[in-house]
Formats: structure tokens, sequence, C-alpha cells
């Protein structure tokens, strides 16, 4: 009892602490930083294009300087009068993808990028960091902001109107989702709310999203596009929409994103959010996400549900791709570095995943012939099945070759997932508890 009684005092003391941080160092209001992120496979520079202030913060006000996945980029905030570090946010920019494009060796770009932190009531460091796919850090940046510079732009309600599709709580304690449209014009506004409802009940009709409902506000914000739909290069179709997205990003026919992203956090200046969906107007398959970037999906192909929460899974909870293409065309994942996606494993430091959630016995890699994994195909042509075929594929954890678009030296937690096709509607074991994990993170909840 008495242990019970220290654990639970040691706690509070913790707690009080962090809320106590939050307090010291920042006010109930965003700095949104602007940057521009350039270069090429060889060289990559950041640079700050504007500051922002706008009203409320609806971010985690615990766990402050806690890293709690790696990212390929980071935001390290340093208090400047003592040095120490007060705030952390990580992410992945689509900039870094196009890096492992051949594009990228040939010649340079610039892409936009835009991150929330709390308002810092005294001056503060601010270094950005971009990691390559060995950890490493391959560009640095760090720049002052006095909270008193009179040229940190105020930005609020900008007239675009926004309503909730679901709100459990105050911004303080949940997590914040804004559905942002794309490619609706005004007079399909209608349209949109009802794609949000129907985005919502995508989201909350899987778990573990469904049992974490009432720690979620989604609010949708109707901005309006000139034209329906979104550009279709490929095809030679061109709208002038809010967002200009569009498919064929990197000329991958289904790969559908938008690049504008100050123009996207312009369009939210009128609510406090954290992650972003961006709804686009379209029947064709497409969509994308990027850890606490955007997610971007389709609104009316027939596997519209599967897509968003699979894309949701990459930009909410930094989960990687469980699919493989059949070969090893790029080395996404080096064999010397162990990924930071909580999903996805080089056998590099195996003992940081999910070594935890396997039976005993279960071999390592894991083989098809293991016991109560009989007659299995190889992976990426195990489609079929009955449904309880498909939700043991799902269930049994092992460590399975073939992940991350590489058909070797990478693995994933189980033969199905979510993460891997869209013929199965759940999350593996891994991918459920490192989306818990994260919401707990994000609203603040104790380890
Ligand atoms: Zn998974």
């Amino acid at each position: 009892m008495k242990k019970l009684i220290t654990s639970l005092c040691i706690a509070l003391m913790a707690m009080g602490a962090e809320a106590q941080d939050f307090d010291q160092y920042f006010e109930d209001n965003t700095l949104r930083i602007d940057y521009i992120l350039g270069g090429d496979s060889a060289h990559q520079y950041i640079q700050m294009e504007q500051l922002y202030k706008q009203p409320r913060w609806a971010g985690r006000r615990k766990r402050l300087a806690e890293t709690y996945l790696l990212g390929n980029a980071q935001i390290n905030v340093f208090d400047h009068a003592t040095g120490k570090l007060i705030y952390v946010h990580t992410f992945s920019t689509l900039f870094q993808e196009w890096l492992n494009e051949t594009e990228a060796t040939k010649m340079s770009r610039a892409f936009e990028a835009a991150y929330n932190i709390p308002f810092p009531k005294q001056p503060v460091d601010i270094r950005v960091t971009l990691t390559d796919n060995h950890n490493k850090v391959c560009a640095s940046m760090t720049h002052h902001v006095d909270p008193k510079d009179i040229l940190i732009r105020p930005i609020g309600e900008n007239g675009i109107p926004h309503k909730y599709i679901v709100k459990s709580g105050d911004i303080d304690t949940c997590v914040d989702l804004a559905i942002v449209a794309e490619g609706y014009t005004q007079d399909q506004m209608d349209k949109f709310y009802k794609d949000c409802e129907r985005a919502a009940d995508a989201l909350f009709s899987h778990e573990p999203f469904k049992s974490m409902k009432n720690r979620f506000n989604v609010v949708a914000v109707a901005s309006p596009s000139v034209e329906s739909g979104p550009s279709e290069p490929g095809r030679g179709i061109w709208h002038n929409t809010g967002l200009s997205a569009h498919y064929d990003t990197f000329y991958s026919d289904r790969y559908l994103t938008t690049s504008k992203v100050h123009r996207l956090f312009d369009i939210l200046s009128g609510v406090p959010f954290e992650h972003i969906i961006v709804l686009i107007n379209t029947p064709r398959y497409g969509g994308g996400g990027i850890y606490n970037q955007w997610m971007c999906s389709s609104s009316d192909h027939a596997t519209f549900k599967q897509v968003l929460v699979h894309e949701f899974g990459h930009s909410y909870a930094g989960l990687a791709d469980e699919y493989n293409y059949g070969d090893n065309h790029v080395e996404w994942y080096p064999a010397d570095t162990e990924p930071w996606e909580p999903n996805i494993t080089t056998l590099k430091d195996f003992s940081k995943k999910w070594a935890d959630l396997i039976p005993a016995g279960t071999p390592i890699p894991t083989t098809r012939n293991t016991p109560g994994q009989q007659n299995q195909r190889p992976a990426n042509t195990q489609r079929g099945g009955t449904r309880e075929d498909l939700n043991k594929k799902t269930q049994i954890v092992g460590v399975f070759e073939g992940a991350g678009y590489m058909a070797n030296g990478a693995y994933r937690p189980a033969e199905l997932c979510r993460m891997n096709v869209n013929e199965v509607e759940d999350f593996c074991p891994v991918c459920t508890r490192a989306i818990i994990g994260i919401t707990d993170f994000y609203t603040g909840t104790e380890k």
C-alpha cells in the first residue's frame, strides 16, 4: 500500500511539474512557422518564411519535451535564457519522399512546410533538423524567435465556415482533427459535410479509434474551390482548386497530394487543429499520408473507408506501409538502421519494437511453416480466404519479411494488416498498440 501511495505521489508530482512547464513557458496561443525546404539528393536546406500568431493552442500540454516518434524531421524549441529544451515536434515531409526519386539526383526543388508550436512567453531558439534514412541529420537550421517581434502576423477567423462533426471535449484534452474540403465548389458543400460524416464513420468504425472516439474532436472546414474535383495531369485535366491537389505526384498515377501547405494552414487559421485530413472530391482511387503533415483521400471511391483509415495511420501514428513491390528497387530502410516507424523493422534493433508481442517459440524471421500459420502463401498473394482466415493473418504476430516497399530486409508484424492490403479492415496488434500509444501522447495521458 505504501508503495502504491508513493507511486501515486510521484505521478502527481510529475504531472504538476509538467503542467507548470506549459504555463511557465507558453501561453494559450499558437506560433505557426512557415518554412521552405529545398535542395537535391546531395544537399538540403531549410529556410524560415513567415511567423504567425493564432488564437488558442490545440496541441499537447504535457510530455512537451518528449520525442515519442523520431520522424524524418524534428523541431526542438529551447528557452533562450537557459538553453532548456521546452518543446519537441517531429514529422515527415513530402520533400524527403521526393529525395528518393531519380529526379532529385538531377535537379533542386523547393517544398512548402508549416508547423504549429505553442506560443512562447519568452524568447526561444528553434532548431529544425531533417534526418536521412540512416537517422542521421542531413540539414539543420536554428532561428531565434522573440514573441514580441512586431512582424509576427496575427491571424484568426478567415470567413471560411466550419462545423464540428464530432465534439467530444475541449481542445485542451482531445485530439483535434480537421477535415478540409478540396475540389468542392460552393454548391457542393452539403455533399462535403456528408462526406465528412462518412469519413468520421470510417475512422471510428475501426479499432482502436472506435474505443477512443471520446478523445477526438473532428471539425469540417468548408473551403470552396472554383472548380470541382482535383487535377489529373496524366489525363490532361487541370482544375482551379483551393489546394491545387493532383494525382500523379512524382509521376505515380494514384499518388494524390497537395504541396500547397501554406495555403492549407491559411484555410485552417480559423480553427484550432492538430491533424489534417484533406478530403478531395473525386470518385477516382488515390490518396497519401505523411506523418504529422497531412493525409489526402479521394471521397467517392469504393475503397474510400479503407484508404482513409490507412492513410490516417501514416499521418497520425507514423505507421509505415507493410506492403512491398516484390523487389528492392529503392532501399527505403537500410540494414544498418532500425527504422523509427513502430510497425516495421530491419532487425537491427528489434528489441525496441514488438518482440514482447510475439508468442514464445515463434522463429525470427517468421516462416510460413510456423505452428498455427501453416499453408500460407507468400507475402502479398494471400489476400483471399474467409473472414476468419483474414482475421487470423491479421492477429498472429511474428516477423514477416517484406514491408516498406522492400521484398527483402524489411519486416512487418503480421501477414496482413490495414497498413498492408485493402481487403482487411483491422490493424495488426502492433499498429493497434502504436495508435493507442500516440493518442496517449497527444492527449497528455501519463505513461
Ligand atoms: Zn500493422
